[in-house]
């Protein structure tokens, strides 16, 4: 049996007349960390949108654990809840505890009890470092907290692969620290992840493949190693000059 999670093949998708992806080919085994980098506008958060099914591809399959989920007799729920977002404005409730937040979708799914999720949710906030936070409301919680919040919420779906699209984007620097720690540890402990950021420091360390991405198209992959000590592509060299 393969041990692919992703297979991404001809992955094309428009906007109108606006062709943002290209013709995209690359694959996440399980337990990798993939990191795609890439200038702004390049199609990044299309391509993780098109994952998730929060978009439809133009043509192209999409293969998680051999299943093709652009065919449209897919389960789109089903296929979702595998697959958990993190987006880099959080999106949570703010209407909502932050307890309620994260059993939200597996009690509605009725993936597991109120009791059970609510258990649940609080071994999740201690993995992201908020215990003391099960009751608090969103408001009160900094860029950080918060963020840290949706990945527990992400994660209360169970899924096998975790989908983060600039996490840290939009977070005060002191807090960007604390968000990649716990991106970390889910990395040890075998999680399959797509991360698009700009944290240079954390693709190194972290992934086991980096995605070059340019106007619609995976120019350069291969290991932190390969790209950042040696990259082949001049758009890839001229990107990496800026960011680091
Ligand atoms: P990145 O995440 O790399 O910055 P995006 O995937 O957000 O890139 O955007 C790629 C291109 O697709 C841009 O030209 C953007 O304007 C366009 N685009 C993204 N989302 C939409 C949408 N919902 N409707 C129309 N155009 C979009
Ligand atoms: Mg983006």
């Amino acid at each position: 049996m393969s041990d692919l999670k992703v297979n991404v093949k001809d992955l094309n998708k428009n906007y109108g007349d606006n062709h943002v992806l290209k013709g995209i080919n690359f694959s996440v085994e399980n337990g990798e960390v993939v990191v795609v980098i890439g200038p702004s506008g390049s199609g990044k958060s299309t391509l993780l949108r098109c994952l998730n099914k929060l978009e439809d591809p133009t043509s192209g399959s999409i293969e998680i654990d051999g299943v093709d989920i652009s065919q449209p007799k897919v389960d789109i729920d089903k296929a979702r809840e595998n697959i958990g977002m993190v987006f880099q404005h959080f999106n949570l409730f703010n209407n909502l505890t932050v307890g309620e937040n994260i059993t939200l979708a597996p009690v509605q799914l009725g993936k597991e009890t109120t009791e059970k999720a609510q258990g649940q949710a609080k071994k999740l906030l201690e993995t992201v470092g908020l215990t003391d936070k099960y009751s608090a409301m969103p408001a009160s919680l900094s860029g950080g907290q918060k963020q840290r919040v949706a990945i527990a919420r992400a994660l209360a779906m169970n899924p096998d692969i975790m989908l983060f699209d600039e996490p840290t984007s939009a977070l005060d620097p002191e807090m960007v620290g604390d968000v990649l720690a716990v991106m970390k540890t889910l990395a040890k402990e075998g999680m399959t992840m797509v991360v698009v950021t700009h944290e240079m420091g954390f693709a190194k360390e972290v992934a086991d493949q980096v995605v070059f991405m340019d106007d619609g198209k995976v120019t350069e992959k291969g290991t932190p190693q390969q790209i950042f000590e040696n990259p082949t592509n001049e758009r890839t060299k001229a990107f990496l000059e800026k960011v680091i």
